[in-house]
């Protein structure tokens, strides 16, 4: 079969390799949709030191149960399926209490997280091998518009869930970045709340579509998008600020525009840093700001972006690609001509 490997800094290859075998535990699901995500640039440009060369790329994957091992119940050969990109263990502590995202075995503070695509094989490919504790069927959903669920929609949603209780009818919350994952936390909020949704980006097509994904205000990134809000909020500044870049303007504007007990949320890894100084002068939040560093999502944001996919009230935009043509589709995405998220199709 087809597999897209990471073969070296900056470099990928389309190559045949072996179909994977699969053990009692396990299904192979015949790949219909593999998104590609900007952490799939992130991954491509790191340096010699990365330990996972060599892997096939892919975080994002839907498609039909080709067989299943023998000890697999519930699945059966024709099942559209989405694999999930957090591969948790389902039995340690983190697991037992729904963070698989924090899942103790299978990645901590010495052990990179066991995600497909990033430490195994991944999606962009003719088939996947995966444990069937990690499939989540999609029903009558098109896999194209399902695949980026994997993380474009479990991400956001996992974010939005640690904001929830925060999301009253007269708050305000900003989104920086309406790429592959802002554009479906727009729609997410929309469906969630009624608190008040800004957008901003720094590409005006981005800006001018924010509104028809659920923003009530969009705003094209730059020196006065910070006095915007501000004056937007009566001076008191956003409650949730979620940036989905991360570099340090974007770092730069959330520490400006947050309110007091305010949350922050930076999912972007745009190698942007974030100063602490705790001291009376010179401080770089206001009072009781809570800010976190969210990784991917639990079983359960999984399973609520899916519900919202089936209810109509969030719908990926995709931009559709032959797997053949993946360079093509890493060069779009990192020069920004995409209208949403890329797709790779095989076959
Ligand atoms: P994307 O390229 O589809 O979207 C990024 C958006 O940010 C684009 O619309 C772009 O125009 C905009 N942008 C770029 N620079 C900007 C700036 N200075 N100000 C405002 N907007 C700006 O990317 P994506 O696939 O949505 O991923 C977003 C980020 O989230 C990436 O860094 C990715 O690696 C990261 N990510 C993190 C997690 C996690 O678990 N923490 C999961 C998935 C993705
Ligand atoms: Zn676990």
């Amino acid at each position: 079969m087809k597999a897209l490997k990471l073969v070296a800094p900056g470099k990928i290859e389309l190559r045949d390799v072996p179909v994977p075998k699969i053990s009692d535990n396990e299904v192979l699901v015949r790949i219909a949709a593999a998104g590609l995500c900007h952490s799939d640039l992130h991954i491509l440009h790191q340096d010699d030191s990365w330990p996972f060369f060599g892997t096939t790329m892919g975080h994002e994957t839907a498609g039909f149960v080709e067989s299943a091992g023998a000890g697999v119940n519930g699945i059966k050969p024709g099942d559209a399926v989405l694999v999930r990109a957090v591969w948790s263990c389902g039995t340690c502590r983190s697991c037992r209490n729904g963070r698989g995202n924090a899942c103790s075995i299978n990645g901590s503070r010495t052990q990179f997280p066991l995600t497909p695509g990033l430490a195994v094989d991944g999606g962009m490919a003719e088939f996947i091998k995966v444990d069937a504790r990690h499939l989540n069927g999609i029903g009558a959903l098109d896999p194209v518009a399902a695949a980026p669920l994997a993380d474009a929609g479990l991400t956001p949603m996992h974010v939005i869930n640690t904001v929830r209780a925060r999301l009253a009818d007269d708050a305000t919350v900003v989104v920086i970045g309406i790429g592959g994952l802002g554009h479906v936390a727009l729609q997410i909020l929309a469906a969630v709340s009624n608190s008040q949704i800004i957008a901003i980006d720094a590409d005006a097509t981005r800006v001018n579509h924010a509104t028809s994904y659920g923003a009530d205000l969009a705003l094209l990134a730059g020196e006065d998008a910070a006095t915007r809000i501000l004056a937007e909020t009566d001076g008191f500044g956003a409650d949730i600020v979620i940036d989905f870049v991360g570099v340090q303007p974007t770092i730069d504007l959330a520490r400006q525009i947050v309110a007091p007990e305010g949350a922050i949320r930076i999912v972007g890894l745009g190698g942007g840093s974030f100063p602490f100084n705790a001291s009376l002068e010179g401080e770089v939040l206001p009072w009781g700001v809570n800010v976190q560093r969210p990784y991917g999502g639990t079983e359960v944001d999984q399973t609520e972006v899916l519900q919202l996919a089936d209810d109509g009230k969030v719908a990926v935009q995709t931009d559709t690609y032959p797997l053949a043509d993946a360079q093509r589709a890493f060069d779009d995405l990192a020069n920004g001509k995409l209208k949403g998220r890329a797709v790779l199709i095989p076959g």
